[in-house]
């Protein structure tokens, strides 16, 4: 941010949180010091939420700070991997105080619950825009290819509140206070997987979030582990806010809607009961099978193929 301000911002805002031992040096100089855990596989990935693209001009910061953070944790779960540092890159129209406060707010508090350390990141001028890079480590990390011809496919937990949230977040629908403020919660404080991940890691084979939707991002690890996955969409557990808002359409979005930020992950036969017995929440949905030519996701309800109307979030 051009001269005045930038400092003040990062100091005020920014350069107090508290950080974990593998931290050496953190927010201050030109570069952070970090020590890994001995041993591991660190595995990062960054994420930017435009707004006006992501999230509605105006929408309260520590919302914005919230979910940008959150996402970001969701990917490291997606890898098996526990939260480390992250870096924080913000564009900002102006230095607004109050906004400022809100969001800083909002992001050192998620990264406190979930035991991740800012050590670092850029302040500049221009349209409002967040990036937020994260890293953790992972002792067996789990990738989309890892998954093989009998294994069972779980979810973590509900889906379909996000997607059906959405409109009301929007404001494309009004619904009482108390159903907003539900919808508002699933929309911007989704639950980052990263206990569960940490459970299933030992067993599971391949992993993703479903920020797109499950039967778009299942058919991600079906590419890439060359698979395909027979889905009963009766199994799927369908979120009670889903059911609410979105009565009979609501089996759909569990299908089909994204940002819930549970994840979908698979586990061979033999660990199955394994699995069970670890009563982690996780939901069995289906199985995988031969691609036979070409992965893809079949799904059946009540016996019969069905296909979506729609599969997943169109980014463009
Ligand atoms: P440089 O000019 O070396 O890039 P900066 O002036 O951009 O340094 O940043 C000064 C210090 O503040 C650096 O340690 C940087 O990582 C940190 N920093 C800058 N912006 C942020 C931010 N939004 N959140 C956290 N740390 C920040
Ligand atoms: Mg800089």
């Amino acid at each position: 941010m051009a001269g005045v301000g930038e400092f003040d911002i990062i100091r005020d805002y920014f350069a107090g949180a508290p950080t974990g031992e593998s931290v050496l040096l953190g927010i201050g100089d030109d570069c952070a010091l970090l020590q890994p855990p001995a041993g591991s596989v660190l595995a990062t990935s960054v994420d930017t939420l435009v707004a006006g693209r992501h999230f509605p001009e105006g929408t309260d910061a520590a919302k914005v700070a919230s979910r940008s953070l959150r996402v970001n944790l969701s990917d490291l779960a997606a890898m098996g991997a526990a939260p480390l540092w992250f870096t924080l890159a913000l564009t900002l129209p102006s230095a607004d105080r109050k906004w400022l406060r809100g969001f800083s707010h909002g992001l050192l508090e998620t990264a406190r619950e979930y035991g991740i350390s800012l050590v670092g990141g850029d302040t500049t001028a221009g349209p409002l825009s967040i990036t937020v890079q994260v890293t953790g480590h992972a002792a067996k990390p789990l990738r989309r290819d890892g998954a093989s011809v009998g294994d069972a496919v779980y979810v973590s937990g509900p889906l379909g509140a996000a997607a059906a949230a959405l409109p009301v977040v929007e404001r494309k629908r009004k619904v009482d206070a108390e159903l907003q403020q539900a919808a508002e919660a699933a929309f911007y404080w989704p639950e980052p997987q990263l206990q569960l991940a940490q459970s299933i890691a030992p067993l599971a084979t391949a992993a993703i979030d479903i920020s797109d939707g499950l039967l778009a991002d299942l058919g991600h690890i079906c590419r890439a582990s060359g698979v395909s996955a027979t889905v009963d969409l009766e199994s799927l557990p369908v979120a009670a806010l889903a059911r609410e808002l979105a009565g009979e359409s609501a089996r759909e979005l569990a299908a089909t809607g994204g940002d819930d930020y549970q994840l979908c992950f698979t586990v061979p036969a033999a660990q199955v009961p394994e699995l069970e017995q670890l009563n982690s929440g996780a939901v069995r949905i289906g199985t995988l099978v031969d691609a036979a030519g070409e992965p893809q996701v079949l799904t059946r309800w009540r016996g019969q193929s069905w296909s979506p109307k729609e599969s997943g979030y169109q980014h463009f």
